[in-house]
């Protein structure tokens, strides 16, 4: 085997894990505090998605309270990432063969959607990504976090980006490179559920001791270009019941939202991981949810030219890092992660 070139490495103030809304938001704060400080702070952000908003694939109904604190100003910014407000928000009990609407019963805060907004949170992520950069926040999607590093006390002193040419053994094969380690003052980590370095640190220090276990669901998402007539800008619609059985947690989701001023629906169903019945198939239930002829109200009806240009959010997206930084500090980190990336410059 050829020799294992040597690891550089860099330092930040702050290395966050995870380019997805909380990692970014996390950014923004941090350089908004610390130019009212009158630091000049180093941030960078390790995403693995080939390009912010990659991996993000939520519906999204969502309450502005933190974006409205985070960047005061976005809803009145042309640019703005949420554009549809929720104007009508209903909660429907499936049966097989009907359904009742039972959004007058009362409903905690959490279930109430209206002064929400509805849209793409892939795209809210970039818009996020992009105010981050704005800010000096060095960004850059196409590598994974593999690593932890430990100071010598048992610390988190930072993380392992860019490692390339391992064997499914985990051994380095012929064309093993072995990324950069970035090194943080404080390193956070934003991965989302279940994340592989979150994964070893709760386990390294106990950090789940005296919590209730963590509970997880599957959700499946389609996004369906439709045409005006079976649009109905804002509406927001969950519903519960059919087809899964009482014992098992779960429903569907639809939202209309506009995007560069097209109709999209989002649809989608989430099952909760906790079922009895070990032959269901989350995927099977969602398919079987459309076919019910309530749960989908669509004004011209399903066949309307609905499903055609439906799009699955369940495959990989090509790989095209896009960061933009200025600097030979930001150039010797863009050349030590890409010059050990062989999958760059694909499209
Ligand atoms: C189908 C579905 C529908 C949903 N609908 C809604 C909704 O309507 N409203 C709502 O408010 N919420 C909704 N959610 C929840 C919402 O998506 C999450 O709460 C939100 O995305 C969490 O943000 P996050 O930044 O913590 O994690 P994530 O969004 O998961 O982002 C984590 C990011 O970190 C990256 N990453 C992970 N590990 C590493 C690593 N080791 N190295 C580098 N990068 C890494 C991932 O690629 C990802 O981009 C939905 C979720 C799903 C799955």
């Amino acid at each position: 085997m050829a020799e294992t070139p040597e690891r550089e490495s860099m330092e930040f103030d702050l290395v966050i894990v995870g380019g997805g809304p909380a990692g970014l938001s996390a950014a923004i704060r941090f350089k908004q505090l610390a130019s009212e400080a009158g630091e000049d702070l180093s941030v960078v952000v390790i995403e693995k998605g080939g390009e912010i908003g990659a991996h993000i694939l939520s519906g999204v109904v969502m309450d502005p309270v933190g974006l409205d604190q985070l960047i005061p100003d976005w809803r009145t910014r042309d640019d703005r990432p949420l554009k549809t407000e929720v104007t009508d928000d209903k909660f429907i009990f499936l049966g097989p063969g009907g359904a009742a609407d039972i959004s007058w019963l009362p409903m905690p805060d959490f279930m109430k959607n209206h002064g929400n907004f509805t849209g793409s949170l892939a795209n809210l992520t970039r818009w996020l990504g992009a105010e981050a950069e704005k800010l000096g926040v060095e960004v850059f999607p196409g590598f994974a976090a593999s690593e932890l590093v430990y100071d010598d006390k048992g610390a988190v002193k930072g993380i392992v980006a860019g490692v390339m040419g391992t064997g499914a053994d985990g051994q380095p094969k012929d064309d093993y490179q072995p990324g950069m380690e970035l090194l943080g003052k404080y390193v956070l980590f934003a991965e989302g559920a279940r994340g592989s370095l979150s994964k070893q640190l709760i386990s390294k220090f106990n950090l789940d001791e005296g919590r209730d276990p963590q509970k997880y669901g599957i959700g499946l998402k389609e996004v369906w270009s439709v045409p005006e007539a079976n649009f109905k800008e804002g509406y927001v619609q969950h519903t519960m019941g059919w087809p899964l059985d009482n014992k098992t947690g779960g429903g569907s989701f639809l939202y209309h939202f506009r995007d560069n001023g097209e109709p999209f629906i989002t649809v989608g169903f989430v099952v909760h991981l906790n079922y009895a019945n070990p032959y269901i198939s989350p995927y099977d239930e969602f398919q079987r949810f459309k076919h019910h002829e309530l749960g989908l109200p669509l004004p011209q009806g399903r066949q309307a030219g609905c499903l055609w240009r439906a799009r699955h959010h369940r495959g990989r997206l090509p790989v095209c890092p896009q960061a933009r930084l200025p600097g030979r500090r930001a150039d010797r980190l863009r050349r030590g992660l890409r010059q050990r990336a062989p999958h760059q410059g694909q499209p």
